[in-house]
């Protein structure tokens, strides 16, 4: 196996780039970790373009990543209804009438975004980080948010060229009461891509759930890897984490049921769950074929 094959497993990178990474003295084989404002912009559309499900095997739509410190670059899968999923879950908007002042933003708070001909790159004022989604026509994202705004006009605050009081007030109560680390969401964003199976459709999610100060985070597969070859990439491979394995409820030699591995991250407060469904060999059927059509349809509606 070659030296830089765990993070092409992880990121989607071509060998190619990775041998030019190495060639200019850059560490090719390890997959370097966000500044910290940084995981806390990518934390952020993690948890949000998580539930997207398994309309096929690349997780949240993603082909490929290109990690540094301070941006990450992310290639999406050239489908208007995947563009169109992004849009939707990312681009914030005011919610009326909220008991708890957290739940006033749908979306990511403070995001914003600018096109180019070939990008379109994610950021939030005032705030260092970046997030530059390729791989499609950027005209489509124009579209879409166009779309949004014109839906919902009064709450769109993704027009404003600075943070809205609402969502400054929403970031500010959720950052003070918040035990989530962004780094954990942040590394598994970085990693996505190692959950993708050996099945032409995969769904993965990323949850976290807190009690008192102990988060416990949830990295699910509906037709993912064998747990001998997810473990290592987050746990002691070369693009590992340093997490360690605690328990290893492993059914993938038998070939039949759920299977899961419980990781305690770099803190003893913090646990990741990798929880593989194992829901037989998924495949795109003429019915997924048709949804998907029909999904690339209303994205521009
Ligand atoms: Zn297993």
């Amino acid at each position: 196996m070659n030296s830089t094959a765990s993070r092409q497993r992880c990121t989607g990178e071509s060998y190619q780039s990775l041998q030019a990474l190495l060639v200019a003295g850059e560490d090719a084989c390890r997959i370097p970790a966000a500044l910290p404002a940084q995981a806390e912009l990518e934390a952020a559309i993690a948890l949000r373009v998580a539930k997207m499900g398994g309309l096929s095997k690349h997780p949240w739509g993603i082909e490929k990543l290109v990690p540094r410190a301070d941006q990450l670059n992310v290639d999406l899968l050239n489908e208007p209804y995947v563009v169109s999923y992004w849009a939707e879950m990312l681009l914030p908007r005011l919610v009326d009438d909220v008991c708890d002042v957290r739940d006033a933003i749908s979306g990511v708070g403070g995001l914003r975004y600018r096109s180019s001909s070939s990008a379109v790159r994610l950021f939030r004022p005032g705030m260092v980080g970046s997030v530059l989604l390729k791989g499609f026509d950027p005209r489509w994202w124009e579209r879409i948010a166009r779309r949004i705004y014109e839906r919902e006009p009064r709450t769109a605050v993704f027009v404003e060229s600075d943070w809205s009081r609402r969502e400054r007030a929403a970031g500010r109560a959720s950052r003070e009461s918040s035990v989530m680390d962004p780094a954990i969401a942040s590394a598994l964003l970085r990693r996505v891509r190692a959950t993708c199976g050996l099945g032409e459709a995969n769904g993965t999610d990323v949850w976290c759930s807190a009690i008192g100060h102990e988060t416990f985070w949830t990295l699910e597969a509906t037709d993912g890897p064998a747990c001998s070859e997810l473990a290592p990439l987050l746990t002691d491979g070369p693009t590992g984490l340093g997490w360690r394995v605690n328990t290893f409820n492993c059914l993938c030699e038998q070939g039949r049921d759920g299977c899961s591995v419980n990781m305690t991250a770099w803190d003893e407060s913090v646990s990741v769950r990798y929880l593989n469904l194992r829901w037989g060999r998924l495949t795109i059927t003429d019915q997924t074929r048709a949804s998907i059509a029909e999904m690339n349809r209303m994205a521009f509606r």
